[in-house]
């Protein structure tokens, strides 16, 4: 039997800076007492990559620099409103959206750019229960749950009596009978179904895709997972989106930024 679920959202991993390397680069450039404020890896290499651009790590390595931005905020703050985005794309960040659906999955795979994904194949993980995120459209609506409730019921018995018509569970099955058979079957899926897609992006990619997906022309599941990607970003590396002003619109945050699409 499915039952409505949440997409979640988890932060698996973000690139980290090595100190023993940003030391001997410090050295070599010249400045090995130079030092940040950054609280995270990410604001650090960002700040580093930056600075390498102008040799702005102080007054002393370029002629032409005679006074440099002290703190990693105003660093970032100038580097966010001259639109050099660029820096923005050397950390990564590890996301995994869980029990979103394939409505969900196929807009998220549009945004081509600096990520990589890693989607769950239905075609190898055979569906039992048909899973469901329930629209704020059909959830206040007694009458449409119920019609959803009883065809995603229907629809997951199916799935379940078509592995048995097939007998998928029959000891030694071959594996590539299994595939091609699960790969039939869900075909009978809504696109609705929860399934799971592993995300990384950089930083300019993720602010990006905040921008768009978080607006409330966007459709309502990409917004809730896109604004708990926003908390945790804003949370995290705080002076890459320091810019973001949040106003909630339709019971959802929409991040708004005047250094829009760095
Ligand atoms: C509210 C909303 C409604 C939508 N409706 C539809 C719809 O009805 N039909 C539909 O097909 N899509 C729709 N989309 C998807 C949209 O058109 C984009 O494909 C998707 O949002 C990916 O964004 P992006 O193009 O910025 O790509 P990303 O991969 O996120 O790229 C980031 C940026 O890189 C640059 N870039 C990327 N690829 C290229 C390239 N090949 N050449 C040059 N520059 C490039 C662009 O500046 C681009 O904005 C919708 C999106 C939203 C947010």
């Amino acid at each position: 039997m499915g039952v409505v679920v949440e997409p979640k959202v988890f932060l698996l991993g973000e690139t980290q800076a090595n100190q023993e390397g940003i030391n001997q680069l410090l050295e070599h450039l010249g400045v090995p007492d130079w030092s940040s404020d950054a609280e995270s890896s990410a604001e650090l290499l960002t700040e580093i990559y930056g600075r390498s651009c102008y040799r702005s790590f102080g007054t002393t390595l370029n002629p032409n620099v005679t006074r440099v931005r002290k703190t990693n905020s105003d660093y970032i703050e100038n580097t966010l409103q001259k639109g050099d985005g660029s820096i923005f794309e050397h950390v990564t960040a590890n996301f995994f959206f869980a029990d979103v659906s394939r409505v969900f999955t196929h807009e998220l795979v549009r945004h081509r750019v600096g990520s990589a994904m890693s989607q769950e194949s239905l075609r190898y993980a055979r569906l039992t229960d048909i899973n469901w995120y329930a629209p704020t459209v059909i959830k206040e609506d007694n009458e449409a749950m119920k019609i959803y409730m009883s065809k995603m019921e229907e629809l997951s018995k199916l799935q379940n009596e078509l592995a048995d018509m097939f007998e998928l569970d029959q000891e030694d099955k071959n594996f590539t009978v299994k595939k091609e058979a699960t790969s039939a079957f869900r075909r009978l899926a809504p696109m609705g179904v929860a399934t799971n897609i592993g995300w990384s992006a950089n930083m300019r990619t993720i602010r990006h895709v905040i921008e768009m997906r978080t607006h409330p022309g966007a459709e309502e599941e990409i917004r809730l997972v896109f604004a708990k990607v926003a908390e945790i970003a804003i949370s995290k590396w705080g002076n890459i989106f320091a810019d973001y002003n949040k106003e909630i619109v339709d019971g959802l945050p929409w991040y708004t930024t005047t250094n829009r699409k760095v």
